[in-house]
């Protein structure tokens, strides 16, 4: 027969037959969600470093490791805006009541134009101090 002229089987057949006698390296497991609720695991080798973040596999969104483990280098620093630091150092009331003493002067005709804005501006005054 034909048949017995193929001789296929050489290459492969010895990786299927072994299987059970693999040892296979050992690892873990590893879950982590995303900011949408995906969740997702992923398999590691037991000696590898785990990274703290991983792409979301659905929607791409960086995604932290479900165990708790929170990024070390990447600290959770927000930006401070200028409005951030505004409100460290005065209470909404105080802002108000500056805005009120600033709408009544210049509607009062004491800060009027450029000129009187650029004599009083913050930048100035300190270097003059
Ligand atoms: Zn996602």
């Amino acid at each position: 027969m034909a048949d017995r002229s193929l001789r296929g089987t050489g290459l492969g057949s010895k990786s299927f037959e072994d299987e059970s006698g693999v040892e296979f390296a050992a690892r873990q497991e590893v879950g982590y969600d995303c900011p949408r609720q995906h969740h997702f695991s992923l398999v590691f080798s037991a000696e590898a470093d785990i990274p703290a973040l991983w792409e979301c596999p659905r929607c791409g969104a960086e995604s932290l490791r479900s165990d708790g483990e929170r990024p070390e280098a990447k600290e959770e620093k927000p930006v401070r805006t200028h409005w951030d630091m505004l409100r460290e150092r005065r209470s909404i009331a105080e802002l108000e009541d500056l805005l009120a003493e600033r709408l009544t002067l210049l509607r009062s005709g004491e800060l009027t134009g450029a000129a009187t804005f650029a004599r009083t501006a913050p930048t100035r005054a300190k270097k003059t101090a």
